[in-house]
């Protein structure tokens, strides 16, 4: 067979496998690239290790998980979606269950599993998969059309080439931003890439001492500007890190938090007690604080010790302060913070700590019928490395699923036309 027939995919993620086993399906010969020593490394993280694989939201509910730039999705949606994913996960051994918020895992709670399958079925349709192989730059014809690809150790020549290397986050995994090189090497536009669903910087230095604290049932609030504005609310479970805080509604709200060039101050907010209203806390408050005992025993009733204790501290009160001496002022201070607890936002972690890359490959410049690139013919882009980041709930796997899976097939039609 020619070399012109080939697909070459450089990246083995969830884009990646998606796009070998399609190409390799449609029936051109399929090389997958991967740098690193195995193939889905990240994949293999999902999820805490369960992979939160897709969503049973609608399409619409999807495209508005992605944002802005979420309607370059319908393309891919509507060709290969969640039922194509489950029905192909199914195949190979992975039945899948629907959990709250729509979120759907495997049902063996494991990630393996998921690579595992992918893997297995892109051996299976044919897929040669090359590991430690490190797509060093694109071969490029004097026409500006795609003809290979160049490793660090030699040439490999193809009639299409997939860059599916995701994006910046967990460098550890293989993700350190190699496409966009490529991608600007072939003369595409990258939107400056930051953080996206990223652990949120805290100042106040006590929060450290509560490091791998998991508050669950709490209501954080996203405060921004002078005057404060609320810019983002969640209901769920959030966790303190060494540097301030982080779990799923955290995620969620990061994408809220101001770029720190606009300058916007912004403070996360807790509420401990958000099934309570105000008054009714307020009223409880006054109740029990007649009864005896201490301040810091009392609110390590209500909360995780070392919150309470923390909360003591950083409100300069006396835990050993009998209930009865509280004044009004004090009383208001507690429930003020108990409702509302402020902890002021420095910014978000570095990209390496993120779970999505926000920008990447400019979509204008990508065909989303097809996900070849507008600017070299013979070239697609699938997953993370395009202009795209979604909440925490699936939806990021699926885009790389159906990206993945669109580019793979019109990979493959367009080598073997060639
Ligand atoms: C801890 C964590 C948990 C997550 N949990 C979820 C979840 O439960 N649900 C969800 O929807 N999303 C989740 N995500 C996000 C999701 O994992 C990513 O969006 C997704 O993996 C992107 O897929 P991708 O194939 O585009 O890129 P990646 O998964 O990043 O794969 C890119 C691959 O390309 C390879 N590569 C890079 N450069 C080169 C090169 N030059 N040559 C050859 N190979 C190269 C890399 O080694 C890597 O294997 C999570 C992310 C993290 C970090």
């Amino acid at each position: 067979m020619r070399s012109g027939r080939r697909v070459v995919i450089v990246g083995a993620g969830p884009a990646g496998l998606l796009a070998s086993i399609s190409a390799a399906e449609a029936g051109a010969r399929v090389m997958l690239l991967e740098r690193g020593p195995k193939m889905g490394r990240k994949l293999r993280l999902t999820g805490k290790g369960r992979c939160n694989i897709t969503n049973t939201a609608t399409v619409e509910r999807f495209i508005k998980a992605f944002g802005p730039n979420g309607k370059f999705l319908y393309g891919a949606f509507s060709r290969y979606f969640r039922e194509d994913v489950l029905a192909l996960l199914d195949r190979m051994g992975v039945p899948t269950k629907a959990e709250r918020g729509g979120r759907v895992f495997p049902a063996s709670d494991s990630a393996l599993d998921v690579a595992n399958a992918l893997e297995r079925r892109a051996l299976e349709a044919g897929v040669e998969v090359r590991l430690n192989a490190r797509a060093k730059s694109l071969l490029l014809s004097d026409t500006g059309e795609v003809a290979g690809v160049a490793l660090y150790h030699g040439t490999v020549a193809a009639g299409a080439v997939v860059v599916a290397t995701g994006g910046l986050s967990y460098p550890g995994t293989g993700s350190t931003g190699d496409g966009y090189a490529l991608a600007q090497q072939a003369g595409h536009t990258v939107t400056p890439t930051r953080p996206a669903l990223a652990p949120i910087l805290i100042a106040e230095r006590w929060v450290g001492a509560l490091s791998g604290l998991a508050l669950k049932n709490v209501e954080a609030r996203l405060m921004v500007g002078d005057p404060p504005v609320r810019a983002a609310r969640e209901f769920g479970e959030m966790l303190f890190t060494h540097t301030g805080v982080s779990g799923p509604i955290i995620l969620t709200i990061s994408r809220h938090v101001p770029l720190p060039s606009s300058g916007q101050r912004a403070v996360l907010e807790l509420d401990l007690k958000p099934a309570v209203s105000r008054e009714e806390l307020d009223r409880r408050l006054i109740r029990e604080f007649a009864r005896p005992g201490k301040l810091g025993p009392y609110l390590r009733r209500l909360m995780p010790h070392a919150l309470a204790d923390a909360l003591v501290g950083s409100l300069g009160l006396d835990g050993a302060r009998p209930l009865n001496q509280i004044t009004a002022a004090e009383r208001r201070t507690i429930l003020d913070a108990l409702k509302g607890l402020p902890l002021h936002v420095r910014g978000l972690a570095p990209i390496e700590e993120a779970i999505v890359t926000a920008g990447g490959v400019a979509l204008s410049e990508v065909d989303p019928r097809t996900m070849m690139s507008r600017r070299a013919r013979g070239l697609f882009f699938a997953g993370e490395v395009l202009d795209l980041d979604a909440e925490t709930g699936g939806y990021n796997l699926q885009a790389a699923f159906s990206t993945g899976w669109v580019a793979g097939w019109a990979a493959a039609q367009h080598a073997l036309s060639r």
